[in-house]
């Protein structure tokens, strides 16, 4: 029988203690830990997601604001804000959402933010740091399905876990941060040809594609844990993920729903990263001590 893991529920419980630690920020350096969110253009489901991030900031402590722009913002004025958020100590987490317009450069905006305030961790040095083992801030996607596989304590080392998906933001990252904790990892991706002779090798199967109905039944092991990342609106405007959630759970042994699995755990982490860099902040601040990071400019 599988088990159908409630993320709601599971990021619900790492919230009371979020709000203990903002509040310790809080008293201990008189202001509140503090996350500015850019959003460009009139996207309505990015609009959906910003406003489901400063919620969720307001019910730990954390004091949020919202930066919106034109579409039509260009790339110098953007780097502009970022430049004054860097330098805004009352700031600890700057995130920029995406997608932005085509006529802004991500690679720019994404290394314009300060290491030490990148709590989406999409900076080069962040993501390299995954490489090396020693990144500041995790992905929040990736980083909340770890902390997922945590809480219901799925055992990692010596798993086969296959990712479909290869994006920047999911795929990759995932694959890394798996990797780290010992499991042996694939990563498959829209050119991988036959995915199921992959995916049916998979422990842990976890898939980030944007494809409705791309992993059905027979392409998972009796048993697996199946984690589904994806968030598709149809044509009707219900939201749905990657997996066929009846046919999967046929032969799953966990699964995560859509809504209600990664996405919940994926906004908390945001919350995780916003509060240890104020944290952070705090630390450095008090060991009269400049962050051993570097600082990164663009020529
Ligand atoms: P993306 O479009 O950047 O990347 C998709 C990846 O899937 C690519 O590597 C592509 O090669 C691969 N892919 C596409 N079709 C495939 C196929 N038929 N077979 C195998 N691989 C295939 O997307 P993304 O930003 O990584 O997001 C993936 C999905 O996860 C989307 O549905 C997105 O909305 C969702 N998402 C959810 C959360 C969350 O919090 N739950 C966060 C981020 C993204």
């Amino acid at each position: 029988m599988v088990k159908v893991i409630d993320g709601r529920r599971l990021a619900e419980g790492l919230r009371p203690n979020l709000l203990r630690r903002g509040q310790a920020v809080a008293e201990r350096r008189g202001a509140p830990p503090g996350l500015a969110v850019i959003l460009v253009g009139n996207d309505p489901a990015s609009a959906v997601y910003v406003r489901n991030k400063i919620r969720a900031c307001e019910a730990v402590g954390i004091r949020s604001a919202c930066l919106r722009f034109p579409e039509s913002i260009g790339n110098a004025d953007l780097l502009e804000t970022i430049a004054n958020l860097n330098a805004d100590p009352g700031i600890d987490g700057i995130l920029v959402q995406l997608p932005l317009p085509a006529h802004i450069r991500l690679d720019q905006v994404l290394e314009a933010i300060s290491v030490q305030k990148d709590v989406d961790g999409f900076h080069l040095y962040n993501v390299g740091g995954l490489v090396t083992g020693n990144t500041i801030f995790s992905p929040c996607t990736p980083y909340g399905v770890v902390k997922l596989l945590e809480s219901e304590n799925i055992p990692i080392e010596g798993q086969n876990v296959v990712v479909v998906g290869a994006s920047n933001i999911v795929g990759k990252p995932m694959a890394l941060m798996l990797m780290a904790r010992g499991a042996t990892v694939a990563i498959c991706h829209a050119k991988t040809r036959d995915l199921a002779q992959f995916t049916i090798l998979a422990d842990i199967l976890v898939v980030a594609a944007g494809v409705p109905n791309l992993i059905i039944g027979q392409m998972v092991k009796t048993g697996a844990v199946v984690i589904d990342v994806g968030i598709n609106r149809l044509a009707d405007g219900c939201i749905t993920g990657d997996v066929d959630f009846n046919g999967v759970s046929a032969k799953a042994s966990r699964i995560t729903p859509v809504p209600g699995g990664v996405g919940p755990m994926t906004v908390t982490m945001l919350l995780e990263n916003t509060i240890a860099s104020a944290e952070r902040a705090l630390a450095h601040q008090q060991s009269h001590a400049a962050p051993d990071i570097p600082q990164f400019q663009r020529a």
